[in-house]
């Protein structure tokens, strides 16, 4: 059960700031707060779901390819395509999310870690 007492929910409401990078009808990108690279930035899902599982199970085909056609394009405005990047999404208690709306990370800008 999504719920809104969340931190990404806020941001998107605008009650809490965010350095944005990019924004559509979709998705919110803005920078990680504790960045652990370089480039270390998070597109979240304008539509209210939980985690990864619950967007891919959830969200229409065309809400799903334009949330990961606007991730590749945060990655382009981030100047981070030629020299490689990485996606992620952390999902449940495994993986340590720690914020229970969906968004995956965008982690570049240098050689990262294995
Ligand atoms: P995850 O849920 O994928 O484990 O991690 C959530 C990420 O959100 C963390 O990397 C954390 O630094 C980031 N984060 C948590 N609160 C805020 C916030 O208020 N603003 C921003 N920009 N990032 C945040």
């Amino acid at each position: 059960m999504y719920d809104k007492d969340n931190v990404f929910y806020k941001i998107l409401q605008g009650e809490i700031p965010s350095k944005k990078i990019y924004e559509d009808d979709n998705v919110l990108a803005f920078y990680d707060i504790n960045p652990m690279y370089k480039v270390h930035a998070l597109v979240i899902s304008k539509k209210l779901c939980v985690d990864f599982d619950d967007f891919v199970l959830n969200a229409t085909p065309t809400e799903t390819s334009n949330f990961f056609q606007a991730v590749s394009k945060v990655a382009e405005l981030l100047n981070i395509k030629q020299s490689g990047y990485r996606v992620l999404s952390n999902i449940g208690k495994n993986a340590n999310q720690i914020v229970k709306h969906f968004h995956v990370h965008i982690l570049g800008g240098e050689q990262l870690r294995d």
